[in-house]
């Protein structure tokens, strides 16, 4: 008898998830409120220039093809990846810069321009990254971690690395530059964590990187999400797009199937939910005993930071920009103790800056420049600010910044502008206090202490994504499908499909 889930939700871990549940045969309807998929990677169009919402630095292109070759695709026939170098033009107020790639030579160059004996500290870092990345990433990041036993295995390898120990500490061990150790910690800040909290292991990051580089597909983040959805209905999938599912059916320890906002009644073998976790056990199931109190439970724990995003378009280029820009303010970790503890916004600010048309001119019209400026800030919880009155002025000040340090006559050159603000975060995409990156990604919320993949109780309800381990960023939550499509496929006794003969890597690093 053919059997069926729905995935709510259609961030890059739903997407995934539905593609491997189809992959395997498992009749799947993939269920997103908004009018078009994504999630934190939307995109909006405004007078022909393309601003990704979200995600821009695509790092692990294999977790991507593997999901194509599963039905003996080929990611090439539906989306055309570019390598990006430098990986990340880093900026300090000092003045001094510094990119970031993998050109070793070139690399260890700008090392030893700013500490000759960091060239070799940096060595000692990165065989350190190399292993974690093999024991944390290779081997724990698409594995479930259901019970405890789970965690205890792995405690010994985390132990070995001093997981207990912060991204910073750890690289400041190897490297005594103030500047050199920011560039080799802000990185954990890509999936919501703070370098000074965030446990050593997530300085996997920079073996990742380095093993397949940095990555932007043609067209953008977004033409990525619409080659994920193409493959899904290719497959056969179903869509409903624009219908938001107002709650989980279930009794008896058992999901029964979901209801769509406009009272739609679908019955189904399986669930998982891809939205937030917060949301999908306080909304989505707050009518049973075990949403009402794991909604409690969810809402004691840590929340990543919200970001603000400012998005703009210039009627000129901007050659002199890198496409991806870390602009490092005047203070590290006192600013993050403002974003992360003190819920102060502060009067600096450090900013990601995203400039697409470096790599693919196409995402603005001819001659001009589309740019996305992100900048974290408290979440609704430690800042309850009245964002609609903050925004304007807030965007104004980081426009203004950014003038001075890298854009001269940016407000001058303005054609468009629009922002997206923590508010939004929670309403438009149901994020607890506006987080943009779900759980804090710190130890005692990782791996067994995150969401499990497959609910206690509910033996047929699921989760995916940012809120589930391993966590936010896009291979993190593309490992999450992989971690609840296992687990799913073997509790509906059906087989789990492995990457076809083309399913190796077959995208080099970037040089
Ligand atoms: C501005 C920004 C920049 C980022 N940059 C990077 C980056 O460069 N590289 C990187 O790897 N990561 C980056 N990240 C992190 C990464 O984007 C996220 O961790 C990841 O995309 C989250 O995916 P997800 O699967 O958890 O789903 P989400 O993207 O959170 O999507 C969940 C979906 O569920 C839908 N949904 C929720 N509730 C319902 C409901 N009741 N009914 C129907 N649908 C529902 C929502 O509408 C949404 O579409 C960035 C994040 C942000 C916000």
């Amino acid at each position: 008898m053919e059997r069926t889930a729905a995935v709510i939700g259609s961030g890059f871990g739903g997407l995934a998830l539905a593609i491997r549940l189809q992959s395997a045969g498992i009749r799947t309807t993939l269920i997103e409120a908004r009018d078009k998929p994504g999630g934190r990677a939307y995109v909006y169009e405004d007078q022909g220039f393309v601003f990704d919402a979200g995600p821009t630095v695509i790092t692990d292109p294999s977790c991507l093809e593997e999901l194509f070759a599963l039905s003996g695709r080929d990611i090439a026939d539906y989306v055309d990846l570019m390598p990006v170098s430098p990986f990340y033009r880093l900026m300090w107020e000092s003045g001094n810069s510094f990119d970031y790639s993998n050109d070793e030579p070139e690399l260890l160059r700008q090392i030893a321009a700013k500490n000759p004996r960091d060239v070799a500290g940096y060595q000692r870092f990165m065989e350190f990254s190399d292993n974690v990345f093999r024991e944390g990433y290779q081997k724990l990041g698409h594995e479930a971690f259901l019970d405890f036993r789970s965690m205890l295995e792995a405690a010994p390898s985390l132990m070995r690395y001093q997981a207990y120990r912060s991204v910073y500490s750890m690289v400041s061990s190897f490297i005594e530059d103030p500047e050199l150790r920011e560039a080799f910690s802000f990185h954990t800040l890509l999936v919501g964590g703070n370098p000074f909290k965030t446990s050593s292991i997530y300085a996997l990051i920079h073996a990742l990187e380095k093993k397949w580089g940095v990555w932007f597909p043609r067209g953008g983040t977004h033409a990525l999400v619409r080659g994920l959805l193409k493959l899904f209905t290719d497959l056969g999938g179903e869509v409903r797009m624009g219908q938001k599912v107002a709650r989980i059916e279930a009794a008896a320890g058992h999901v029964m199937g979901v209801t769509l906002a406009d009272g739609t009644e679908l019955k189904l073998d399986t669930v998982a939910s891809n939205g937030d976790v917060v949301h999908t056990y306080k909304d989505l199931l707050g009518h049973h005993p075990r949403g009402s109190k794991m909604s409690k439970s969810m809402q004691r724990r840590s929340f990543s930071p919200s970001l603000f995003v400012t998005y703009f378009g210039l009627k000129a280029p901007q050659p002199q920009v890198a496409h991806h820009t870390i602009l490092f303010g005047p203070r590290y970790r006192e600013l993050l103790d403002d974003i992360y503890s003190n819920g102060v916004l502060a009067e600096d600010f450090s900013l990601y800056l995203h400039h697409p048309t470096a790599s693919d001119p196409s995402m603005a019209p001819d001659g001009c420049s589309a740019f996305y400026v992100l900048s974290p800030v408290p979440h609704l919880g430690k800042f309850p600010a009245d964002w609609d009155s903050v925004a304007p002025a807030y965007a104004d000040r980081i426009l203004a910044y950014l003038e001075r340090r890298l854009i001269p006559g940016l407000r001058d050159n303005l054609v468009t502008m629009r922002t997206f603000t923590p508010e939004n975060f929670r309403t438009e995409l149901n994020a607890h206090l506006g987080s943009a990156f779900s759980l804090e990604p710190v130890l005692w919320q990782s791996a067994y202490f995150r969401t499990h993949n497959r609910d206690d109780v509910l033996k047929n309800l699921y989760f995916v994504g940012a809120g589930t381990h391993p966590g936010a960023g896009i291979p993190g939550v593309v490992g999450s499908a992989k971690a609840t499509a296992k687990l799913m496929l073997s509790d509906l006794g059906a087989e789990y499909p492995q990457a076809g003969s083309n399913g190796g890597p077959s995208l080099q690093a970037a040089e």
